[in-house]
Protein backbone atom coordinates (compact mmCIF):
# COMPACT_ATOMS: atom_id res chain seq x y z
CA UNK A 1 0.00 0.00 0.00
CA UNK A 2 1.00 3.15 -0.73
CA UNK A 3 1.76 6.41 1.35
CA UNK A 4 -1.11 9.07 0.89
CA UNK A 5 0.26 12.15 0.79
CA UNK A 6 -1.20 16.51 1.19
CA UNK A 7 0.68 18.78 -1.24
CA UNK A 8 1.87 21.89 0.03
CA UNK A 9 2.42 24.96 -2.28
CA UNK A 10 4.04 28.51 -1.48
CA UNK A 11 4.48 31.28 -4.26
CA UNK A 12 6.96 33.59 -5.23
CA UNK A 13 5.77 36.39 -7.56
CA UNK A 14 8.06 39.27 -9.52
CA UNK A 15 6.15 42.17 -10.91
CA UNK A 16 7.74 45.00 -12.63
CA UNK A 17 6.00 48.45 -11.26
CA UNK A 18 4.45 50.67 -13.74
CA UNK A 19 6.04 53.73 -12.68
CA UNK A 20 7.81 56.45 -15.02
CA UNK A 21 11.52 56.14 -14.32
CA UNK A 22 13.52 53.21 -12.71
CA UNK A 23 14.01 52.37 -8.81
CA UNK A 24 17.00 54.50 -8.01
CA UNK A 25 17.60 56.56 -10.92
CA UNK A 26 15.86 58.89 -13.11
CA UNK A 27 16.84 56.09 -16.14
CA UNK A 28 13.14 55.62 -17.99
CA UNK A 29 11.81 52.68 -16.87
CA UNK A 30 10.62 51.71 -20.53
CA UNK A 31 13.05 49.07 -21.22
CA UNK A 32 11.38 47.57 -23.93
CA UNK A 33 10.99 51.27 -26.07
CA UNK A 34 14.79 52.18 -26.52
CA UNK A 35 17.41 50.30 -28.21
CA UNK A 36 19.10 47.90 -25.62
CA UNK A 37 21.48 50.18 -23.12
CA UNK A 38 20.00 53.75 -24.19
CA UNK A 39 18.05 53.79 -20.78
CA UNK A 40 20.77 53.70 -18.56
CA UNK A 41 22.85 56.27 -16.62
CA UNK A 42 26.26 55.52 -14.03
CA UNK A 43 23.73 54.62 -10.66
CA UNK A 44 21.83 52.13 -12.58
CA UNK A 45 25.16 50.86 -13.55
CA UNK A 46 26.51 50.99 -10.50
CA UNK A 47 29.32 53.03 -11.40
CA UNK A 48 31.75 54.52 -8.72
CA UNK A 49 30.43 57.28 -6.98
CA UNK A 50 27.36 57.38 -7.77
CA UNK A 51 24.79 57.67 -5.74
CA UNK A 52 21.06 55.77 -5.79
CA UNK A 53 17.99 57.62 -4.50
CA UNK A 54 14.52 55.80 -3.60
CA UNK A 55 12.29 56.27 -6.49
CA UNK A 56 8.98 57.73 -4.56
CA UNK A 57 6.52 56.45 -7.08
CA UNK A 58 7.53 52.69 -6.62
CA UNK A 59 7.34 53.24 -3.09
CA UNK A 60 3.79 53.93 -3.75
CA UNK A 61 2.81 51.40 -6.33
CA UNK A 62 4.40 49.23 -3.25
CA UNK A 63 2.08 50.38 -0.45
CA UNK A 64 -0.31 50.43 -3.07
CA UNK A 65 -0.34 46.59 -3.31
CA UNK A 66 0.51 46.19 0.18
CA UNK A 67 -2.57 47.94 0.88
CA UNK A 68 -4.78 45.95 -1.66
CA UNK A 69 -3.21 42.70 -0.29
CA UNK A 70 -4.15 43.69 3.25
CA UNK A 71 -0.76 43.79 4.55
CA UNK A 72 0.36 45.31 7.41
CA UNK A 73 2.98 48.20 6.04
CA UNK A 74 5.77 48.77 8.24
CA UNK A 75 6.63 52.29 9.13
CA UNK A 76 10.24 51.87 8.71
CA UNK A 77 11.62 50.13 6.01
CA UNK A 78 15.23 50.04 4.73
CA UNK A 79 17.38 48.22 1.55
CA UNK A 80 19.69 45.77 1.24
CA UNK A 81 22.50 44.61 -0.72
CA UNK A 82 22.00 41.21 -2.06
CA UNK A 83 25.73 40.33 -3.18
CA UNK A 84 26.01 37.66 -5.67
CA UNK A 85 28.03 37.26 -9.42
CA UNK A 86 26.37 36.66 -12.90
CA UNK A 87 26.55 38.56 -15.87
CA UNK A 88 23.12 39.67 -15.68
CA UNK A 89 24.20 42.04 -12.41
CA UNK A 90 26.79 44.45 -13.59
CA UNK A 91 26.42 45.47 -10.02
CA UNK A 92 27.56 42.59 -8.20
CA UNK A 93 24.63 43.02 -6.14
CA UNK A 94 21.35 43.85 -6.12
CA UNK A 95 19.46 46.04 -3.89
CA UNK A 96 16.54 44.04 -2.39
CA UNK A 97 14.63 44.34 1.16
CA UNK A 98 15.46 41.26 3.34
CA UNK A 99 14.98 42.06 6.89
CA UNK A 100 12.66 44.60 6.59
CA UNK A 101 10.14 44.62 4.30
CA UNK A 102 7.27 46.96 2.85
CA UNK A 103 4.55 44.70 3.81
CA UNK A 104 4.03 41.69 5.62
CA UNK A 105 1.07 39.32 6.77
CA UNK A 106 -1.01 40.08 3.88
CA UNK A 107 -3.43 37.93 2.72
CA UNK A 108 -5.87 37.29 -0.75
CA UNK A 109 -8.60 35.62 -1.02
CA UNK A 110 -9.59 32.52 -3.14
CA UNK A 111 -11.98 29.47 -3.76
CA UNK A 112 -10.10 26.34 -2.12
CA UNK A 113 -10.43 22.78 -3.27
CA UNK A 114 -13.04 22.08 -1.18
CA UNK A 115 -14.94 25.44 -2.30
CA UNK A 116 -14.90 27.25 0.70
CA UNK A 117 -13.39 30.33 0.60
CA UNK A 118 -9.46 30.59 1.37
CA UNK A 119 -7.22 32.77 2.85
CA UNK A 120 -3.81 32.78 1.03
CA UNK A 121 -1.07 34.26 3.49
CA UNK A 122 1.06 36.59 2.15
CA UNK A 123 4.27 36.39 4.18
CA UNK A 124 5.82 39.34 2.51
CA UNK A 125 5.70 41.83 -0.43
CA UNK A 126 9.14 43.91 -0.52
CA UNK A 127 10.83 46.25 -3.41
CA UNK A 128 13.64 45.71 -5.15
CA UNK A 129 15.44 46.36 -8.32
CA UNK A 130 15.28 44.31 -11.37
CA UNK A 131 18.22 42.79 -12.75
CA UNK A 132 20.06 43.30 -16.57
CA UNK A 133 18.36 41.36 -19.87
CA UNK A 134 20.53 38.67 -21.11
CA UNK A 135 20.04 37.95 -24.79
CA UNK A 136 21.43 34.36 -26.08
CA UNK A 137 22.36 35.35 -29.85
CA UNK A 138 25.04 33.17 -32.34
CA UNK A 139 27.25 31.37 -29.67
CA UNK A 140 27.18 34.75 -27.78
CA UNK A 141 25.89 36.59 -24.63
CA UNK A 142 24.36 40.19 -24.89
CA UNK A 143 23.71 42.29 -21.87
CA UNK A 144 20.94 44.70 -22.00
CA UNK A 145 21.07 46.98 -18.74
CA UNK A 146 17.98 49.14 -19.88
CA UNK A 147 16.13 46.76 -17.44
CA UNK A 148 18.84 46.99 -14.70
CA UNK A 149 17.36 48.76 -11.62
CA UNK A 150 13.77 48.84 -12.88
CA UNK A 151 11.44 48.77 -10.36
CA UNK A 152 10.25 45.28 -9.35
CA UNK A 153 8.05 44.34 -6.67
CA UNK A 154 8.29 40.16 -4.57
CA UNK A 155 5.34 39.34 -2.86
CA UNK A 156 5.82 35.65 -1.36
CA UNK A 157 3.23 33.43 -0.14
CA UNK A 158 2.96 31.21 3.08
CA UNK A 159 2.98 27.55 2.40
CA UNK A 160 -0.64 27.23 2.74
CA UNK A 161 -1.78 26.07 -0.87
CA UNK A 162 -2.51 23.08 -1.36
CA UNK A 163 -2.75 22.07 -5.37
CA UNK A 164 -1.42 23.36 -8.53
CA UNK A 165 -5.47 24.55 -8.81
CA UNK A 166 -5.18 26.69 -5.90
CA UNK A 167 -1.81 27.86 -6.94
CA UNK A 168 -3.30 28.89 -10.48
CA UNK A 169 -5.93 30.49 -8.79
CA UNK A 170 -3.97 32.37 -6.50
CA UNK A 171 -1.49 33.65 -9.01
CA UNK A 172 -4.59 34.66 -11.73
CA UNK A 173 -6.20 36.42 -9.12
CA UNK A 174 -3.68 38.25 -7.93
CA UNK A 175 -2.65 39.52 -11.61
CA UNK A 176 -5.86 40.65 -11.98
CA UNK A 177 -5.75 42.66 -8.46
CA UNK A 178 -2.66 44.42 -9.62
CA UNK A 179 -3.78 44.96 -12.86
CA UNK A 180 -6.51 46.30 -11.81
CA UNK A 181 -4.93 48.94 -9.66
CA UNK A 182 -2.57 50.33 -11.89
CA UNK A 183 0.23 48.73 -9.84
CA UNK A 184 1.74 46.62 -12.85
CA UNK A 185 0.61 45.50 -16.21
CA UNK A 186 1.54 42.06 -15.21
CA UNK A 187 2.07 41.51 -19.34
CA UNK A 188 3.56 37.51 -18.88
CA UNK A 189 4.86 37.51 -22.35
CA UNK A 190 6.85 40.62 -21.64
CA UNK A 191 8.46 39.45 -18.42
CA UNK A 192 6.56 41.71 -16.21
CA UNK A 193 4.83 39.31 -14.32
CA UNK A 194 7.33 36.09 -12.94
CA UNK A 195 6.34 33.12 -10.74
CA UNK A 196 7.87 30.27 -9.15
CA UNK A 197 6.09 27.59 -7.45
CA UNK A 198 7.56 25.62 -4.44
CA UNK A 199 6.34 22.31 -4.26
CA UNK A 200 6.62 19.94 -1.41
CA UNK A 201 4.49 16.65 -0.11
CA UNK A 202 4.75 14.75 3.05
CA UNK A 203 2.20 11.92 4.86
CA UNK A 204 -0.87 12.74 5.21
CA UNK A 205 -1.39 14.65 8.72
CA UNK A 206 2.35 14.95 9.13
CA UNK A 207 3.65 18.22 11.34
CA UNK A 208 6.12 18.94 9.20
CA UNK A 209 6.60 20.27 5.73
CA UNK A 210 8.60 17.49 3.05
CA UNK A 211 11.59 18.58 1.03
CA UNK A 212 10.62 21.09 -1.65
CA UNK A 213 11.56 21.77 -5.07
CA UNK A 214 11.38 25.46 -6.84
CA UNK A 215 9.49 25.45 -10.58
CA UNK A 216 11.25 28.23 -12.00
CA UNK A 217 9.78 31.57 -14.20
CA UNK A 218 6.78 29.48 -15.60
CA UNK A 219 5.67 31.21 -19.31
CA UNK A 220 1.63 30.45 -18.43
CA UNK A 221 -0.34 29.65 -15.24
CA UNK A 222 -1.16 26.56 -16.77
CA UNK A 223 2.12 25.64 -17.52
CA UNK A 224 2.93 26.13 -13.58
CA UNK A 225 -0.49 24.10 -12.53
CA UNK A 226 0.84 21.55 -15.10
CA UNK A 227 4.61 21.48 -13.39
CA UNK A 228 3.41 21.57 -9.70
CA UNK A 229 1.29 18.40 -10.51
CA UNK A 230 3.81 16.72 -12.60
CA UNK A 231 6.13 17.20 -9.41
CA UNK A 232 3.66 16.22 -6.88
CA UNK A 233 3.50 12.72 -9.02
CA UNK A 234 7.56 12.28 -8.81
CA UNK A 235 8.08 13.38 -5.48
CA UNK A 236 5.42 10.52 -4.33
CA UNK A 237 7.14 8.60 -6.83
CA UNK A 238 10.62 9.09 -5.36
CA UNK A 239 9.28 8.93 -1.40
CA UNK A 240 7.55 5.36 -2.26
CA UNK A 241 10.58 3.89 -3.93
CA UNK A 242 12.50 4.93 -0.80
CA UNK A 243 14.42 7.39 -1.98
CA UNK A 244 14.96 11.03 -0.87
CA UNK A 245 14.49 14.48 -2.26
CA UNK A 246 17.41 17.27 -2.96
CA UNK A 247 16.12 20.69 -2.33
CA UNK A 248 16.57 22.02 -6.64
CA UNK A 249 15.35 24.08 -9.01
CA UNK A 250 13.48 22.62 -11.93
CA UNK A 251 12.14 23.78 -15.17
CA UNK A 252 9.24 22.79 -17.19
CA UNK A 253 9.32 21.37 -20.58
CA UNK A 254 5.81 21.93 -22.01
CA UNK A 255 6.26 20.08 -25.15
CA UNK A 256 7.41 16.92 -23.39
CA UNK A 257 5.29 17.72 -20.20
CA UNK A 258 7.54 17.11 -17.69
CA UNK A 259 10.04 18.85 -15.16
CA UNK A 260 13.66 18.83 -15.42
CA UNK A 261 16.49 20.11 -12.67
CA UNK A 262 17.57 23.06 -13.39
CA UNK A 263 20.29 23.91 -10.55
CA UNK A 264 20.83 23.06 -6.70
CA UNK A 265 19.00 26.20 -4.59
CA UNK A 266 21.92 28.41 -2.65
CA UNK A 267 21.02 29.23 0.64
CA UNK A 268 20.21 32.98 1.69
CA UNK A 269 23.28 33.53 3.88
CA UNK A 270 24.81 32.38 0.02
CA UNK A 271 24.11 36.39 -0.86
CA UNK A 272 25.87 37.92 2.33
CA UNK A 273 23.19 40.22 2.76
CA UNK A 274 24.20 43.82 4.34
CA UNK A 275 22.35 47.21 5.15
CA UNK A 276 22.49 49.04 1.62
CA UNK A 277 25.49 51.84 2.92
CA UNK A 278 23.77 54.64 0.36
CA UNK A 279 20.41 54.67 1.51
CA UNK A 280 18.83 55.90 4.46
CA UNK A 281 16.11 53.75 6.09
CA UNK A 282 12.57 55.01 4.78
CA UNK A 283 9.50 56.27 6.70
CA UNK A 284 6.58 54.80 5.46
CA UNK A 285 4.43 58.15 7.45
CA UNK A 286 0.95 56.92 8.72
CA UNK A 287 -0.50 59.80 7.20
CA UNK A 288 0.75 58.77 4.04
CA UNK A 289 -0.87 55.17 4.60
CA UNK A 290 -3.92 56.74 5.45
CA UNK A 291 -3.82 59.13 2.74
CA UNK A 292 -3.59 56.20 0.16
CA UNK A 293 -6.19 54.63 1.96
CA UNK A 294 -8.68 56.94 1.20
CA UNK A 295 -7.37 57.10 -2.80
CA UNK A 296 -7.59 53.50 -3.16
CA UNK A 297 -10.70 52.57 -5.32
CA UNK A 298 -12.75 49.95 -4.08
CA UNK A 299 -11.51 46.50 -3.97
CA UNK A 300 -11.38 44.13 -7.39
CA UNK A 301 -13.84 42.41 -5.24
CA UNK A 302 -16.22 45.04 -4.57
CA UNK A 303 -16.05 46.06 -7.90
CA UNK A 304 -17.10 43.18 -9.19
CA UNK A 305 -19.95 42.64 -7.07
CA UNK A 306 -20.81 46.18 -7.73
CA UNK A 307 -20.81 45.52 -11.67
CA UNK A 308 -22.93 42.15 -11.23
CA UNK A 309 -25.92 44.11 -8.81
CA UNK A 310 -25.73 46.74 -11.94
CA UNK A 311 -26.97 43.80 -13.67
CA UNK A 312 -23.98 43.44 -15.94
CA UNK A 313 -23.82 39.71 -17.03
CA UNK A 314 -21.20 37.32 -16.44
CA UNK A 315 -20.19 36.55 -20.27
CA UNK A 316 -19.19 40.89 -20.39
CA UNK A 317 -17.66 40.35 -16.76
CA UNK A 318 -15.41 37.49 -18.23
CA UNK A 319 -14.96 39.73 -21.63
CA UNK A 320 -13.29 42.50 -19.40
CA UNK A 321 -11.62 40.33 -17.25
CA UNK A 322 -9.94 38.69 -20.27
CA UNK A 323 -9.25 42.00 -21.64
CA UNK A 324 -7.50 43.45 -18.73
CA UNK A 325 -10.31 45.76 -18.60
CA UNK A 326 -11.85 46.42 -15.31
CA UNK A 327 -9.40 49.02 -14.14
CA UNK A 328 -9.78 50.42 -17.08
CA UNK A 329 -13.39 50.31 -17.03
CA UNK A 330 -13.40 52.44 -13.62
CA UNK A 331 -11.63 54.94 -14.32
CA UNK A 332 -13.83 55.77 -17.31
CA UNK A 333 -16.83 55.68 -15.87
CA UNK A 334 -15.64 57.54 -12.55
CA UNK A 335 -17.56 60.51 -12.41
CA UNK A 336 -20.64 58.77 -13.24
CA UNK A 337 -20.66 55.48 -11.75
CA UNK A 338 -24.00 54.72 -11.77
CA UNK A 339 -23.81 54.61 -15.87
CA UNK A 340 -21.67 51.96 -15.02
CA UNK A 341 -22.84 49.17 -17.57
CA UNK A 342 -23.32 51.57 -20.20
CA UNK A 343 -19.50 52.03 -20.52
CA UNK A 344 -19.03 48.35 -19.82
CA UNK A 345 -21.29 47.69 -23.06
CA UNK A 346 -19.28 50.20 -24.87
CA UNK A 347 -15.85 48.66 -24.12
CA UNK A 348 -17.03 45.42 -24.81
CA UNK A 349 -18.90 46.16 -28.06
CA UNK A 350 -17.15 49.00 -29.55
CA UNK A 351 -13.33 48.97 -27.93
CA UNK A 352 -12.72 45.03 -27.77
CA UNK A 353 -13.40 44.49 -31.80
CA UNK A 354 -10.59 47.31 -31.98
CA UNK A 355 -8.69 45.04 -30.09
CA UNK A 356 -9.47 42.35 -32.25
CA UNK A 357 -9.17 44.42 -35.82
CA UNK A 358 -5.53 45.85 -34.87
CA UNK A 359 -4.27 43.07 -32.95
CA UNK A 360 -3.38 45.92 -30.17
CA UNK A 361 -4.54 44.85 -26.67
CA UNK A 362 -5.79 47.60 -24.86
CA UNK A 363 -2.69 48.03 -22.39
CA UNK A 364 -0.86 48.83 -25.21
CA UNK A 365 -3.16 51.31 -27.39
CA UNK A 366 -3.12 54.78 -26.95
CA UNK A 367 -7.08 55.39 -26.00
CA UNK A 368 -7.30 56.73 -22.79
CA UNK A 369 -9.86 55.86 -19.67
CA UNK A 370 -10.33 59.69 -20.05
CA UNK A 371 -10.64 60.25 -23.74
CA UNK A 372 -12.79 57.29 -24.43
CA UNK A 373 -15.72 58.64 -21.49
CA UNK A 374 -15.33 62.19 -23.48
CA UNK A 375 -16.33 60.00 -26.60
CA UNK A 376 -19.01 57.89 -24.51
CA UNK A 377 -20.17 61.40 -23.35
CA UNK A 378 -20.40 62.81 -27.05
CA UNK A 379 -22.29 59.58 -28.79
CA UNK A 380 -25.04 59.91 -25.24
CA UNK A 381 -25.43 63.74 -25.99
CA UNK A 382 -25.77 62.82 -29.38
CA UNK A 383 -23.10 65.14 -30.73
CA UNK A 384 -21.64 62.15 -32.02
CA UNK A 385 -23.55 59.58 -34.00
CA UNK A 386 -22.68 55.81 -33.57
CA UNK A 387 -20.73 55.96 -37.00
CA UNK A 388 -18.96 59.27 -36.06
CA UNK A 389 -18.42 57.48 -32.61
CA UNK A 390 -16.44 54.90 -34.18
CA UNK A 391 -14.48 56.92 -36.09
CA UNK A 392 -13.31 58.34 -33.22
CA UNK A 393 -12.83 55.54 -31.64
CA UNK A 394 -10.91 54.38 -34.08
CA UNK A 395 -8.14 57.27 -34.08
CA UNK A 396 -8.19 57.12 -29.95
CA UNK A 397 -7.12 53.41 -30.19
CA UNK A 398 -4.34 53.96 -32.90
CA UNK A 399 -3.04 57.31 -32.32
CA UNK A 400 -4.53 58.56 -28.52
CA UNK A 401 -5.75 62.38 -28.37
CA UNK A 402 -8.71 64.09 -27.15
CA UNK A 403 -12.20 62.88 -28.03
CA UNK A 404 -13.46 66.64 -29.16
CA UNK A 405 -10.67 67.81 -31.04
CA UNK A 406 -10.34 64.13 -33.15
CA UNK A 407 -13.95 64.51 -33.95
CA UNK A 408 -14.14 68.00 -34.59
CA UNK A 409 -10.95 67.68 -37.14
CA UNK A 410 -13.21 64.74 -38.88
CA UNK A 411 -15.85 67.16 -39.28
CA UNK A 412 -17.99 64.25 -37.51
CA UNK A 413 -19.70 66.46 -34.72
CA UNK A 414 -23.26 66.39 -35.48
CA UNK A 415 -25.44 69.08 -36.92
CA UNK A 416 -27.67 69.84 -33.60
CA UNK A 417 -28.97 73.23 -35.23
CA UNK A 418 -32.80 72.73 -36.07
CA UNK A 419 -33.28 74.84 -39.00
CA UNK A 420 -29.55 73.12 -40.75
CA UNK A 421 -31.48 70.10 -40.71
CA UNK A 422 -35.52 71.19 -41.64
CA UNK A 423 -33.72 73.14 -44.96
CA UNK A 424 -32.23 69.88 -45.58
CA UNK A 425 -35.43 68.05 -45.28
CA UNK A 426 -37.33 70.85 -47.24
CA UNK A 427 -34.97 70.80 -50.10
CA UNK A 428 -34.83 66.69 -50.14
CA UNK A 429 -38.60 66.47 -50.61
CA UNK A 430 -38.69 68.91 -53.07
CA UNK A 431 -35.98 67.04 -55.10
CA UNK A 432 -37.72 63.63 -53.95
CA UNK A 433 -41.40 64.74 -55.14
CA UNK A 434 -42.27 61.17 -56.70
CA UNK A 435 -41.00 59.32 -53.64
CA UNK A 436 -43.08 61.74 -52.04
CA UNK A 437 -46.09 61.03 -53.68
CA UNK A 438 -45.76 57.23 -53.58
CA UNK A 439 -45.79 57.76 -49.96
CA UNK A 440 -48.33 59.74 -49.77
CA UNK A 441 -50.16 56.87 -51.87
CA UNK A 442 -49.70 54.22 -49.17
CA UNK A 443 -45.74 53.10 -50.14
CA UNK A 444 -44.48 54.30 -46.51
CA UNK A 445 -41.41 52.15 -47.06
CA UNK A 446 -40.09 54.62 -48.98
CA UNK A 447 -40.00 56.93 -45.71
CA UNK A 448 -36.49 55.24 -45.27
CA UNK A 449 -35.08 56.03 -48.75
CA UNK A 450 -36.18 59.72 -48.56
CA UNK A 451 -34.37 59.59 -44.67
CA UNK A 452 -31.39 58.25 -46.23
CA UNK A 453 -31.04 61.29 -48.73
CA UNK A 454 -31.83 63.79 -45.64
CA UNK A 455 -28.80 62.20 -43.83
CA UNK A 456 -26.85 62.62 -46.96
CA UNK A 457 -27.22 65.79 -47.59
CA UNK A 458 -26.52 66.71 -43.84
CA UNK A 459 -23.35 64.88 -44.90
CA UNK A 460 -23.89 62.03 -42.31
CA UNK A 461 -23.60 64.33 -39.61
CA UNK A 462 -27.59 64.40 -38.48
CA UNK A 463 -28.62 62.63 -35.08
CA UNK A 464 -30.62 60.31 -36.64
CA UNK A 465 -32.83 59.98 -34.13
CA UNK A 466 -33.88 64.05 -34.05
CA UNK A 467 -33.85 63.65 -37.95
CA UNK A 468 -36.20 61.22 -38.15
CA UNK A 469 -38.26 63.13 -35.98
CA UNK A 470 -38.48 66.09 -37.83
CA UNK A 471 -38.65 63.97 -41.36
CA UNK A 472 -41.39 62.38 -40.27
CA UNK A 473 -43.10 65.92 -38.96
CA UNK A 474 -42.68 67.50 -42.43
CA UNK A 475 -43.55 64.24 -44.48
CA UNK A 476 -47.11 64.01 -42.86
CA UNK A 477 -49.35 61.09 -42.86
CA UNK A 478 -49.81 59.18 -45.85
CA UNK A 479 -53.51 60.08 -47.72
CA UNK A 480 -54.54 56.95 -48.11
P1 LIG B 1 13.86 31.05 -0.05
O1 LIG B 1 14.42 32.09 0.85
O2 LIG B 1 14.76 29.93 -0.32
O3 LIG B 1 13.24 31.62 -1.27
P2 LIG B 1 11.54 30.96 1.59
O4 LIG B 1 11.56 30.40 2.94
O5 LIG B 1 11.52 32.43 1.42
O6 LIG B 1 12.72 30.33 0.78
O7 LIG B 1 10.29 30.35 0.85
C1 LIG B 1 10.04 30.59 -0.48
C2 LIG B 1 8.67 30.09 -0.82
O8 LIG B 1 8.62 28.67 -0.66
C3 LIG B 1 7.58 30.63 0.05
O9 LIG B 1 6.46 30.93 -0.76
C4 LIG B 1 7.25 29.50 0.99
O10 LIG B 1 5.91 29.52 1.37
C5 LIG B 1 7.54 28.29 0.17
N1 LIG B 1 7.94 27.12 0.90
C6 LIG B 1 8.87 27.03 1.88
N2 LIG B 1 9.00 25.78 2.33
C7 LIG B 1 8.14 25.03 1.60
C8 LIG B 1 7.80 23.64 1.56
N3 LIG B 1 8.40 22.74 2.36
N4 LIG B 1 6.87 23.23 0.68
C9 LIG B 1 6.28 24.09 -0.15
N5 LIG B 1 6.55 25.40 -0.17
C10 LIG B 1 7.48 25.87 0.69
MG1 LIG C 1 12.97 32.71 -2.85
ZN1 LIG D 1 19.89 54.93 -14.45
Amino acid sequence: MSTEYETTVGVEVHVELLTRTKMFCSCLNAPQDVPPNHATCPVCLGLPGSLPVINKEALRLGLRAALALNCQVNEVIWFERKNYIYPDLVKGYQISQYEQPLGEWGYLTITGDDGNEKKVTIRRLHLEEDTSKLIHADGATLVDNNRASTPLMEIVTEPVLRSGREAEEYVRKLRAVLVYYGISRCRLQRGEMRVEANVSIAPKGSDTLGTRTEIKNQAGFNHMRSAIEYEVKRHAEVLDAGGTLTQQTMGWDDVKGCTYPQRSKENAHDYRYFPEPDLPPARIAPEWVKTEKTVLPCSYEEYLAALRSQGLGEPDIEALSRNDALGFLREASEAEPDKTVLYAKRLIKDVFSLVNSTGVPLDEAKLTPAAFRDAVVMLESGRLNGEGFRKVLDTLYREGGEAESIAAAADLIIEKNDDAVREAITKVLAESAAMVAEYKGGKVAVRNAIFGRVMKELKKKGDPKAVGAMLDEQLGQPDA
